[in-house]
């Protein structure tokens, strides 16, 4: 008796809450087997998850939301970004468009008096070339924008630093601090530091720089998290926390704060170990939160000659670059961790990284370890003999399209006209069986997946450089890319039976943009707008 009574309850209100129904869309999806489908509308049950996709023509009875013949997409997922870094980023003094010194003064002045709450102001983009200086700017000049709190700011490459005179003494740098090795304080005739640090240098401002309060943490979430609704991802997976942002990803998702599933990467095997001690979380809070996965670092980057290559660099005849986990080390972390039920996603970007990464994992199977959807994160440059094992051991290649269009000047001269063949292959990828996942590796380049489809299917970046693509031969097709960023980037967040594509049973997660990428010429797709992003049924971003 009681309960029924209590079911009865449960279905009126039910009942009451009713189901939204979006009609006259223009609406995608690829389908449980990957095929594209069209629809003009979508009921979505009180549940948050769709219930069933609609025809021309055809109505339904709920909230009826008029979609005004706008296309509509599954929400798009990154597969690999940095979720508090793109929030920090956001909130930090961003230099990059000023022309001259003084505009940069005057911008940096306003910030202060915007932020007085902030210790330090910390941020960066500046390039003195950019200013019309044959020479660095000095604390002197940073002074006259704000002398009561210290200032640091880093230049648009990331190596060298700008700091105030206050900065400088919170770092205890004068005139008889020697130069570190591998970096350089810029000093006048009597040598007496002038503001800028060099390369190594700037690690004697950064490690005096506090680390960010709760608030401040809160504050970049909440804004990360505001960016991604603004352009249509409503997954990401993080690559790489620490347990302090696992905490505040939790109170978020408690408070019903997360408006993207957050797939999270442990940053390496301590932050797995201290995250999830007792194996992968699955996901939390009604999909919106999970720990199954840890990343490993297989090696650098490209534009610093920090990736391993089989062969020395092109440009730099005696550098192969340098591994920084391979051998027994590697396989042990990644069997342990597989050993206890965790997915394992290496970053590798050079050849060398790569082949030893496919190794490993290679191994760690032929032991009879099975492994947990792994993934090789970049898959940047690989040896054509490389290119086929992907699918042959069942590694996800996860991609970002944008680094190829931003680094393909750099990419050729670091590795020359020929490995550059198995650079950002996606395509052979692709050809070869190997599952691919989509992302951007956000802030490094911008959140938009839609940049991210563009540059995938057209190999040009946004200038539409070069005019007939590079290497267009490793284009992927427009549904190709569609399924890297929808169920590519599902599977590889090991929640491809709830999101991904918009069939019936999985959540409502989708948006609305301003354009048909299935129509426009690809050499637009980077220039969608998102004007409606909805997460589980529920209107989560409004363009206005
Ligand atoms: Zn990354």
């Amino acid at each position: 008796m009681r309960i029924a009574l209590a079911l009865a309850v449960l279905l009126s209100a039910g009942a009451a809450d009713a189901r939204t129904v979006i009609l006259n869309a223009n609406g995608y999806t690829l389908d449980d087997i990957g095929r594209l489908a069209k629809f003009s509308g979508l009921i979505v049950g009180d549940d948050g998850r769709v219930e069933r996709l609609l025809k021309p023509g055809e109505k339904a009875d709920g909230d009826v939301v008029d979609a005004g013949g706008r296309t509509l997409l599954p929400g798009l997922i990154d597969a690999h970004g940095h979720v508090m870094g793109l929030g920090f980023l956001a909130l930090q003094i961003d230099l990059s468009d000023t022309t001259s010194i003084d505009q940069a003064l005057a911008k940096i002045a306003s910030y202060a008096a915007a932020n007085p709450d902030r210790k330090w102001i910390v941020g960066g983009g500046w390039n003195q070339v950019s200013w019309g200086l044959d020479r660095f700017p000095t604390a002197e000049e940073l002074d006259i924008a704000v002398a009561d709190r210290p200032v640091w700011l880093s230049r648009v490459d990331g190596h060298a630093g700008w700091a105030n005179a206050a900065a400088l003494k919170a770092s205890g740098i004068t005139a008889k601090t020697p130069d570190p090795a591998g970096g350089r304080i810029e000093r006048d005739a009597n040598g007496k530091p002038t503001g800028v640090l060099v390369d190594t240098a700037m690690a004697l401002v950064e490690k005096k720089v506090p680390p960010p309060t709760a608030a401040e943490n809160a504050a970049a979430l909440e804004t990360a998290l505001q960016i991604m609704a603004s352009v249509g991802l409503t997954g990401v997976h993080d690559a790489g926390i620490d347990p302090a942002t696992w905490v505040l990803y939790e109170q978020f998702a408690q408070d019903g704060k997360l408006t993207a599933r957050i797939s999270a990467m442990a940053g390496g095997a301590d932050a797995l170990r201290a995250i999830a001690p007792k194996g992968p979380t699955g996901w939390l809070f009604e999909d919106r939160l999970a720990l199954n996965t840890v990343k490993l670092l297989a090696d650098g980057a490209l534009g610093s000659r920090g990736a391993a290559m089989l062969e020395p660099y092109s440009d730099d005849p005696e550098n192969t670059g340098l591994m920084i986990i391979e051998g027994a080390k590697l396989r042990n972390v990644i069997a342990a961790a597989s050993m206890r039920g965790f997915q394992v996603n290496v970053h590798a970007i050079g050849d060398k990284a790569n082949r030893e990464v496919l190794n490993a994992f290679a191994d760690i199977q032929k032991m009879g370890q099975p492994l947990v959807r792994p993934s090789i994160e970049h898959a940047q440059i690989l040896a054509p003999d490389d290119i086929g094992r992907f699918a042959k051991l069942g590694i996800i290649a996860s991609i970002q399209p944008t680094h190829a269009t931003s680094d393909k000047a750099m990419a050729e001269d670091r590795v020359g006209p020929e490995r550059i063949k198995g650079g950002y292959a996606w395509k052979s990828l692709v050809n070869s069986g190997a599952r691919i996942a989509g992302g951007s590796d956000f802030p490094v380049e911008p959140a938009n997946p839609f940049y991210g489809l563009h540059a995938a299917v057209t190999r040009q970046d946004r200038d539409g450089q070069p005019p007939k693509g590079w290497y267009a031969n490793e284009a992927l097709t427009l549904q190709q890319a569609f399924a890297a960023f929808t169920t590519g980037a599902a599977y590889a967040g090991q929640q491809e039976r709830s999101v991904g594509t918009l069939t019936p049973g999985k959540w409502a997660d989708f948006i609305l943009v301003d354009g048909d990428i299935f129509k426009m010429p690809a050499g637009d797709i980077w220039k969608v707008k998102v004007l409606e992003t909805w997460l589980a049924g529920k209107r989560v971003y409004m363009r206005d």
